[in-house]
């Protein structure tokens, strides 16, 4: 599943192609949009930039209005020079927008819309989101705040995967930053220290930055995807569950997580 570094490199990539221009054509290739007029709407407006808030992207046209896209575990964006192969098969393109020799290209939404750039900050699920924890600034406390205003019983783990709380980290980032951190994302919330989260909160702010800048190869391997092989800290076996509500798999050592 994308998380905020895959999100934010997206952004960037879309937005060196796409702000200060008007896209030659938009094309919405998907049945589900077919009807929505996208291409007339959009036709003539200059992208005045692209921006990212945790998992979800903004393109933002002049004219107010703004294409939200949320990836969830399907989706992609891809930028490529026009003529390139596209990575995944034309019928699974969502949206098309050509610019200067480059195609942006969304495939399989799932969450594609078109709003005014207002409802951007006024929609109760966009409304909602906690800090991003990629962006230019980050309050400590406010984000403490909404951590210790959550049901003290659940596990860090599961807390740290709630956008509502702090946007943009998902399985992977969690599962490193709790290793990184040296602490069990099995632990209740209410037996994390303040030090202890703020550990795993600078860890993942730090590196997903530089994933965002340097790529993937910046991503840290210590235990994500790596259950059954040995902990590159102590050399115990690592270990994988389903955990939280949704019963997101989450990656640790129980030799050196504690
Ligand atoms: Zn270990």
């Amino acid at each position: 599943m994308p998380e905020g570094d895959t999100i934010h490199q997206a952004a960037a990539r879309i937005g060196a192609v796409l702000t200060g221009r008007v896209p030659e054509t938009i094309e919405t290739p998907h049945p589900r949009h077919g009807g929505d007029r996208w291409p007339q709407r959009l036709a003539g407006r200059t992208v005045g930039s692209v921006d990212a808030h945790g998992k979800h992207l903004f393109v933002r046209f002049d004219g107010q209005l703004t294409l939200h896209s949320h990836l969830r575990m399907t989706g992609a964006w891809s930028v490529q020079r026009a003529g390139e192969r596209w990575r995944r098969a034309r019928r699974r393109a969502w949206l098309v927008m050509r610019c200067e020799g480059w195609e942006v290209v969304q495939f399989d939404g799932p969450v594609l819309e078109l709003m005014p750039d207002s409802r951007t900050r006024s929609d109760p699920r966009l409304a909602s989101l906690g800090q991003d924890i990629l962006g230019e600034s980050f309050h400590w406390e406010r984000f403490v705040r909404r951590l210790r205003a959550e049901d003290h019983t659940r596990s860090i783990g599961d807390a740290l995967l709630d956008q509502r709380t702090i946007a943009g980290i998902g399985n992977l980032w969690k599962s490193e930053a709790c290793f990184a951190a040296g602490v069990d994302p099995w632990r209740a919330l209410a037996d994390v220290g303040d030090e202890e989260v703020s550990a795993i909160v600078t860890f993942a702010r730090e590196r997903m930055r530089r994933s965002v800048q340097e790529g993937y190869r910046a991503r840290p391997r210590a235990v994500y995807n790596r259950a059954g092989q040995q902990c590159p800290r102590c050399g115990a076996i690592i270990r994988s569950a389903g955990q939280g509500e949704n019963n997101r798999t989450t990656y640790w050592c129980a030799g050196c997580q504690r």
